[in-house]
């Protein structure tokens, strides 16, 4: 191990790297001093790749080519919602490919969604190898805490891709009370309400001195920032057709380039009472060049985004009646994610909390500060395992549910949400027919007890038992979850003591032999910045 380590920030719309330096944790800038960077990655041509807030220029100029989001897709299978969605506003195409994994078409390259993240990834390394001036492969990545195993296991991959020896990875807002607590002698029950670009996460901790304990999470992973711009996008497109009969929504270029001028409406309003969304160029009607300029009030976009700021409470109660604690049994609400500086969502928090949030953190660096601080304790205890930082120990959940198929379409739970992590759990299986060659095991995360409800995280066939009677077999089958999220199945066979072992994972994710593949691809590219 280096002497160094980092914690990355790996976001919807911008990743953040930051890292413990002379004792003191730190968000590494880029050479432009900029802290945030934003989670785009642009291909040229050629075996040149750029990331980062250079990349993000070209999502207009050079769409095709141009990758934004690719967290809100990492990990899903082609069929899913998010999916879908991102196909229809996606200049690329995005492909399936075997097992409903999905590929994105550049250039007449296939990628998957891990490789572009680790482009993000391996741009962070480098970026605080340069800062602290050694090779640094050590890091720790955070995931918003409801992610499940898919995604989680996607994200390890995009780090393998990276080069990145991924030490954990831990939850987003357990980092940011790491950042806020860690060291203070603290003894609180805090709620982090971290609303990102794509994700809403709501998680209450008891912080008691060292210790960092999850008492509850709950989250929806179809809820953010981007949402917003959405809202405000398509209000203005109808504005828009209704002045102008022009109907944005058949050029996507235009619509790219309002989405992008709303974000920056969006973020604008969080400090001033108005704003006026003026794009010069937005369409050509017969060789006639038109503008858009309307003035969006804090009040107009206030109403279209108040049911998006409601529903983050629903999720805020489920969290509280996970932890079985009242809003008001809270001794601080630590705010995570850009959309946290609206001032309709601090008054929203202040109400239904009962206090104001703490405003001293920055939303946007305090999970990246968290995970450096994680990262560092790490490396200096040596130790990578059992939850243990320094003097300090970090108290996990599992977000869902993880159930298995029993007969007719319906799941079993096995290890309900909210249970403290790491935990392993056994059940015993048999054969329902004489004869029966083989087991089939469906590991599914979710709350519904109907299999296709749930999101399936793998299958596997047990046998080479003895052959038999039905319900003569014996097969254990140990389900853990590690410290990182990520949930592991062994199966043994009790007559024989015969042992598999293996991760679930789809078989649509990546094989070990793609991983190395693409790690070597990808360093093969040149990461051409500025
Ligand atoms: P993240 O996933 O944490 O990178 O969150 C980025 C989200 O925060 C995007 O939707 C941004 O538009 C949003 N954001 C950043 N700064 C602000 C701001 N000042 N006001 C409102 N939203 C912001």
């Amino acid at each position: 191990m280096g002497k160094h380590a980092i914690g990355i920030d790996l976001g919807t719309t911008n990743s953040c790297v930051g890292v413990v330096a002379n004792g003191v944790p730190i968000v590494v800038p880029n050479q432009w001093g900029d802290n945030l960077h934003a989670s785009v990655v642009h291909f040229p041509g050629g075996d040149r790749v750029i990331v980062g807030n250079e990349a993000k220029r070209h999502v207009i100029l050079d769409p095709d080519r141009t990758v934004w989001s690719v967290k809100r897709i990492l990990g899903r299978k082609s069929f899913s919602h998010e999916v879908k969605k991102a196909q229809t506003f996606c200049a690329y195409q995005i492909v399936e490919s075997e097992n409903h994994a999905i590929r994105l078409m550049i250039d007449g390259q296939l990628f998957s969604p891990e490789e572009i993240s680790a482009f993000i990834l391996r741009e962070m390394r480098n970026l605080a190898s340069a800062y602290v001036q050694e090779d640094i492969i050590d890091a720790v990545v955070t995931v918003p805490a409801y992610f499940n195993d898919n995604q989680r296991q996607a994200t390890l991959d995009s780090g393998r891709i990276a080069g990145l020896n991924v030490l954990r990875m831990i939850n987003e807002p357990t980092a940011a009370a790491l950042a806020y607590g860690y060291g203070r002698e603290l003894r609180q029950r805090v709620a982090i309400y971290d609303l990102g670009g794509g994700t809403f996460d709501l998680s209450v901790m008891e912080i008691d001195g060292d210790i960092f304990e999850v008492l509850g999470t709950a989250g929806d992973s179809y809820l953010g920032g981007d949402d917003f711009d959405m809202r405000m996008t398509e209000y203005l497109v109808d504005r828009y057709l209704r002045d102008t009969r022009v109907d944005l929504r058949q050029n996507r270029q235009s619509l790219q380039k309002l989405r992008e001028a709303c974000e920056e409406a969006k973020k604008l309003l969080s400090v001033h009472p108005e704003v006026l969304v003026s794009i010069p160029d937005i369409f050509v009607d017969r060789g006639r060049s038109m503008s858009l300029e309307y003035m969006v009030s804090q009040k107009e976009f206030n109403s279209l985004v108040t049911d998006l700021v409601q529903r983050t409470f629903k999720v805020c109660d489920e969290a509280l009646g996970a932890a079985r604690l009242h809003p008001r049994d809270l001794d601080g609400v630590i705010l995570v994610g850009g959309p946290t500086r609206l001032p309709l969502v601090r008054e929203a928090v202040q109400y239904y909390f009962g206090q104001p949030p703490n405003v001293s953190l920055n939303p946007d660096e305090v999970v990246a500060l968290g995970a450096a601080i994680h990262a560092n304790s790490l490396i200096q205890s040596g130790a990578a395992r059992g939850g243990q930082i320094g003097s300090a120990h970090l108290l996990d959940v599992t977000p869902l549910s993880l159930q298995i198929a029993t007969v007719g379409g319906y799941t079993e739970m096995l290890i309900e949400r909210n249970t403290p992590i790491p935990i392993e759990r056994s059940r015993i299986f048999t054969t329902v027919r004489d004869g029966q060659e083989r087991v089939n095991i469906r590991v599914y995360q979710g709350e519904s007890n109907r299999e296709e409800e749930n999101v399936l995280l793998g299958y596997f066939d047990f046998e080479g038992f003895r052959i038999g009677y039905r319900g003569q077999a014996r097969i254990e089958v140990t389900f853990s979850i590690d410290a990182s999220g990520l949930v592991h199945v062994t199966a043994r066979d009790l007559e024989t003591g015969l042992r598999q072992r293996m991760t679930v994972a789809l078989s649509s994710a990546l094989s070990e032999d793609e991983v190395v593949r693409l790690s070597q691809r990808g360093a093969g590219m040149e990461l051409a910045n500025g």
